[in-house]
């Protein structure tokens, strides 16, 4: 079969090659801890499976509107005003198939070709194939880990172009942890003001997961004026353990939502009507989860610096969010392996500890940063003790 140019100069998933190979490996019959696809390891809560049920037994089985159902839309423009202060009314929200797909519409519904996309590095692995399906260019502005990976205002000045369409804000950060203060808001914003043309895609799926006193703020609370140029993106993938109901939803400008609503209604019609109650329970109902996990995901950062930062080669900082560890390994490069194998690469590094350590994680390289790899600790504190010692072990058998 023919495959278009343009489908063949796009990546496979980085991340989801990597839990693709962990689970062959698996089913080969190998004990591999898979470390590698960023999902909550919680289950689903019973009140929000028991809802989709009841929805399904109700006759909630048919298509609903395109953007989502009146009554999940209600409850989001809720969530918007109550958490986050920021005024998004029913119409001016859309409900899709994951915010992954929301991410992808969107780019989709406002790219020229040749318009220019920026994506601060480390970044999360689809943005770049997403602009590049969307027939945009991808700007990548590599970010100081000095910095805590996070675009400053001069960077973020120097980038733009009289051809910039967008800039993508990922906060808290896959794969960096990095989570933006108000101040650090406030600061790009008033970039941002001087370019009226460059719209904001905030993604927020990690907003629920921040550690310590790394308060959670989205660029419109901070910045209200920018209202009218600000795509805000979340769900309840990361935030209820849902990553496997594909339900994302954005807040944006009407002709935005309405141009996504367009694509959404030539491709996929709408995310699943039995999806869509289960998020509208998610998020009328009980919160107090949350707050359960976040102290689960805290402990486990922590267990797994404590452990990794003893290893000789491996350097860690603590994330302020999300639920990823990005560990610098470049000092392992040029060692050598017991078969004989010298490591190259963060690539080289972790197919060893796949097939040694049996545990899968993610290359830096998938995130535009190299020298780096990538480890999920939204795992059981027995898989995270496990790997890391196996990890370790690996890594002491380099010459
Ligand atoms: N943005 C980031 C930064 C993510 O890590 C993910 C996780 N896949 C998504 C968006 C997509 O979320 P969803 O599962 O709701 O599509
Ligand atoms: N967001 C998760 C990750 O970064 C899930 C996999 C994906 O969609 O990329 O691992």
């Amino acid at each position: 079969m023919q495959i278009s140019e343009k489908i063949k100069n796009i990546r496979v998933s980085g991340t989801i090659k990597m839990a693709e190979l962990a689970r062959k490996m698996q089913a080969e019959g190998h004990d591999i801890i898979e470390l590698s696809e960023g999902e909550p390891d919680f289950d689903t809560p019973e009140f929000i499976i028991e809802s989709a049920f009841d929805a399904a037994r109700n006759g909630q089985t048919r298509y609903t509107s395109v953007p989502g159902t009146i009554e999940l839309r209600k409850a989001i423009s809720k969530k918007f005003y109550n958490d986050n202060k920021v005024e998004y009314h029913v119409d001016d929200i859309i409900v899709g198939t994951g915010a992954k797909q929301l991410i992808f519409n969107a780019l989709l519904a406002t790219i020229n070709p040749g318009n220019e996309v920026i994506i601060p590095a480390p970044y999360w692995v689809s943005y770049p194939d997403m602009v590049k399906i969307a027939d945009g260019i991808p700007v990548i502005v590599p970010c100081d880990s000095l910095n805590g990976f996070k675009i400053t205002p001069e960077k973020l000045h120097k980038a733009i172009t009289n051809d910039t369409r967008w800039l993508l804000l990922n906060s808290p950060g896959n794969p960096s942890g990095a989570v933006y203060s108000s101040e650090e808001l406030m600061a790009l914003a008033d970039v941002l003001r001087d370019h009226k043309k460059v719209s904001i895609m905030c993604d927020d799926i990690y907003e629920a997961i921040t550690f310590g006193n790394n308060q959670f703020y989205t660029l419109v609370e901070v910045a209200p004026d920018l209202h009218d140029r600000v795509l805000t993106v979340n769900g309840v993938s990361k935030s209820h353990a849902m990553t496997g109901w594909r339900i994302g939803f954005a807040g944006g400008p009407n002709d935005l939502i309405s141009a996504m609503s367009k694509i959404q209604g030539q491709s996929t019609t709408n995310a699943s009507s039995v999806g869509q109650a289960a998020a509208l329970a998610a998020l009328e109902g009980s919160q107090e989860n949350l707050g359960v996990w976040n102290l689960a995901y805290v402990r486990r950062m922590r267990l797994v610096r404590d452990r990794l930062s003893a290893v000789p080669g491996l350097a860690l900082r603590d994330p302020q969010g999300a639920f990823y560890h990005f560990i610098k390994c470049s000092d392992l490069f040029g060692k050598t392996t017991p078969q004989g194998d010298q490591l190259t690469s963060d690539n080289a590094l972790c197919l060893y500890l796949l097939q040694y350590a049996h545990v899968a994680l993610v290359a830096g390289t998938e995130f535009g940063c190299p020298g780096y790899f990538r480890l999920c600790f939204a795992k059981s504190d027995k898989e995270l003790i496990k790997a890391c010692d196996s990890i370790s072990e690996a890594i002491k058998l380099l010459t």
